[in-house]
């Protein structure tokens, strides 16, 4: 279990002042200008050195990620960071409590960022449902101009960074990276044809690197305290603190930040007061959002909540969203849902995801009712082995992917279903007793 010193976000909860003063009090902004005037390699050096990953899902290396910024533009090009405050996927609600609660710490964090990738101004891209929060962003966005922390001579120091709060129209696909930055351009959110890619050419043409809110949230922090303290907690190659989201069957729904590794069964039971009528009613989990395979119980029982801990047993850390089922749930019906979810989210532009994720929840909603033959459950897994990696973006995956753990962990369960609905056939066509 994490250590209260270890804590990054303090104000998780709202219970201080989300203010600039109550931000200091909290130690944010404290030595700030000291860590612009270390420069770009000091600050790619200790990211890299915390083995920090990327929090939207993906996972990649952050420091890495900046490093591929350039150091220099031979053509004039400036360069931009965006944070992607897009916060869609089901089960996932961390990055709004940040911007609620602690958005100082985004600020700061989109100052030493654009430092180190050499960006002369930031985007924070959020969520167009996110009105409130976009508002109470941008009232730290103002404070941090009045108090010269970002804009012309950030903190003192001689850097200029420009920071603008920009509000989506509310499409789950302007979540994908090149999505957002088309969305941003003006344009329609659909996603870009990779490479080239956004470190190449990215906003309005020029060099950008996109990263999620919690993943720029923690540097100053990490910049502060030094690498090798954050990669001193977690295990390796999975390091640092996580800010997961548990909702479904448990007593208490939450957010909390704990150490990235933590045993799936202890985050439920220690924070979120147990599954709902005890851990043997537990049915199934989906660990990171809805874009990763259901895992059962008994992979529950010993699973770690890390990247690589649950892609060994094909699944996902994804956003740390961590949903859960027990017994009441048909999780047939529950992964239809998703099902629709996507096929309603599909921008339509690749013919895999278009018609595929149609295909799949209309296959899906037969069923939840039992009303398929039992050939379809193969012919449901080999269409979403189709649409997963055949398609320009992600969301593809996203929606192959669950389908494929219901079938892989479930199949007895779906075909039950089918078995008890042609029962039921047969009794009505029996011919009467007398
Ligand atoms: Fe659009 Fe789906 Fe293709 Fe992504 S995979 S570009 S969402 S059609």
């Amino acid at each position: 279990m994490l250590d209260d010193k270890d804590r990054i976000f303090t104000n998780l909860y709202g219970r201080h002042d989300w203010r600039l003063e109550g931000a200091r009090q909290r130690g944010d902004w404290d030595g700030t200008r000291e860590l612009v005037l270390k420069g770009r390699d000091w600050i790619i050096d200790q990211m890299k050195a915390s083995g920090l990953r990327g929090r939207g899902g993906a996972g990649f290396p952050t420091g890495l990620k900046w490093s591929f910024m350039p150091k220099s533009s031979p053509d004039g090009r400036p360069s931009y960071l965006v944070v992607n405050a897009d916060e869609s996927e089901p089960g996932t609600c961390k990055d709004r409590d940040i911007l609620r609660h602690d958005p100082h710490k985004l600020i700061e964090g989109c100052l030493l960022a654009g430092v180190a990738m050499g960006a002369s101004a930031g985007y924070i891209y959020v969520r167009g449902e996110f009105y409130n929060e976009a508002q109470r962003l941008q009232a730290a966005v103002d404070e941090a101009y009045a108090a010269g922390l970002v804009g012309k001579n950030a903190c003192g120091s001689g850097y200029d960074f420009e920071l603008y709060v920009h509000r989506g129209a509310g499409a789950y696909i302007c979540g994908e990276e090149t999505a957002l930055l088309e969305s941003l351009e003006g344009n329609k959110g659909q996603p870009r044809l990779k490479p080239p890619f956004p470190a190449a050419c990215g906003l309005y043409g020029c060099p950008t690197t996109v990263n999620n809110v919690e993943t720029i949230a923690v540097a100053p922090t990490i910049l502060r305290r030094g690498g090798a303290w954050f990669a001193g907690i977690g295990r390796p190659n999975n390091t640092g603190t996580k800010v997961f989201c548990v909702s479904g069957h448990v007593e208490r729904p939450c957010n909390v930040e704990e150490s990235m590794g933590i045993p799936l069964r202890e985050l439920i039971e220690k924070h979120c007061g147990g599954v709902r009528g005890g851990w043997d009613n537990l049915l199934a989990v989906i660990p990171g959002g809805s874009s990763v395979p259901v895992l059962p119980k008994s992979i529950c029982d010993e699973v770690l909540m890390d990247f690589d801990s649950l892609r060994e047993v094909r699944s996902g850390l994804g956003t740390a969203a961590v949903i859960v089922m027990d017994k009441s749930t048909d999780i047939i019906k529950a992964i239809a849902r998703l099902s629709r979810f996507y096929k309603h989210e599909s921008c339509g532009q690749c013919t895999p995801c278009r018609e595929g994720t149609g295909w799949m929840w209309r296959v899906m909603e037969r069923m939840v009712k039992g009303q398929a033959e039992l050939e379809e459950i193969d012919m449901l897994l080999d269409v979403s082995q189709e649409i997963e990696g055949h398609t320009i973006c992600a969301l593809g995956d996203a929606a192959a992917w669950p389908v494929q753990g219901l079938i892989r962990h479930f199949r007895p369960v779906m075909e039950q279903r089918i078995m008890a609905y042609r029962a039921t056939l047969q009794g009505r066509s029996a011919p009467a007793r007398a």
